[in-house]
């Protein structure tokens, strides 16, 4: 099924980044806010500072984010349902960590619908596990994110899986553009797949980008 054409996709672009825990995708999501001019909205974040504040949210995720498990669908819909309003005004907004399952995903559609808005771009990163592991562990040494200990990082990329790989099928399903890019290599290199990947007409005038009207669909090669 193809779904509706995007509006005002020139000036407000509506993108999703997906990533498997450790692919980098909190650095390529602030790139490619900078780089395309998008609000950044990442639900890992949001919840992290509410942890560090100790506000009753931030009691009841921290928990369960230690644990490597996913917080309730109702508490991030509705975290998100706050913020979006906000973010959508800008340019565009990209959405990182969310929606991790088809619960939320519909929440989001019903969402940006409401607002005559749809999700307009996917941009997926791709890493083998064994090097997403390696990448955790150093960064449990540096970091000392309560949520980095293997026990923790496998349990994460297990919801990962089976999760959110639903969720690019249900955008992939609307027709929505998807790019899965290879997550592999320095920064540098990952942004510029990025890059050369983000369709230009939805990128925005003056973005650089590759292919013209983006509607690519399950692009899963
Ligand atoms: P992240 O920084 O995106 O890896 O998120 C860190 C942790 O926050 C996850 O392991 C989950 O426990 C929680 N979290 C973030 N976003 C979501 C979401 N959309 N749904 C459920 N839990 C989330």
């Amino acid at each position: 099924m193809v779904g509706p054409p995007p509006q005002d996709t020139a000036t407000r672009l509506i993108g999703i980044i997906f990533g498997p825990p450790g692919s980098g995708k909190g650095t390529q999501a602030a790139r490619i806010e900078a780089e395309f001019k998008l609000k950044h909205l990442s639900t890992g974040e949001i919840l992290r500072a509410e942890v560090a504040r100790g506000t009753p949210i931030g009691k009841e995720a921290g928990r369960i984010m230690a644990a490597g498990d996913l917080v309730p669908d109702e508490l991030i819909v509705d975290i998100v349902r706050g913020r979006l309003p906000e973010a959508e005004a800008g340019a565009g907004v990209l959405l990182d960590g969310f929606p991790r399952t088809l619960r939320q995903a519909q929440a989001l559609d019903a969402m940006l619908a409401e607002e005559g808005h749809r999700v307009d771009l996917v941009i997926a990163l791709e890493v083998p596990e064994a090097d997403l592991i390696e990448r955790l562990l150093r960064r449990a040494e540096v970091e000392g994110r309560a949520d980095d200990t293997r026990k923790a990082i496998t349990e994460r990329m297990h919801e990962y899986h089976k999760l959110t790989e639903a969720v690019l099928d249900h955008y992939a399903r609307q027709g929505v553009a998807l790019e899965r890019i290879d997550g592999t290599g320095t920064p540098d290199q990952v942004f510029d797949r990025i890059r050369k990947a983000v369709p230009s007409s939805l990128a925005g005038e003056g973005a650089p980008g590759r292919k013209g009207p983006g509607r690519v669909g399950a692009d899963a090669s």
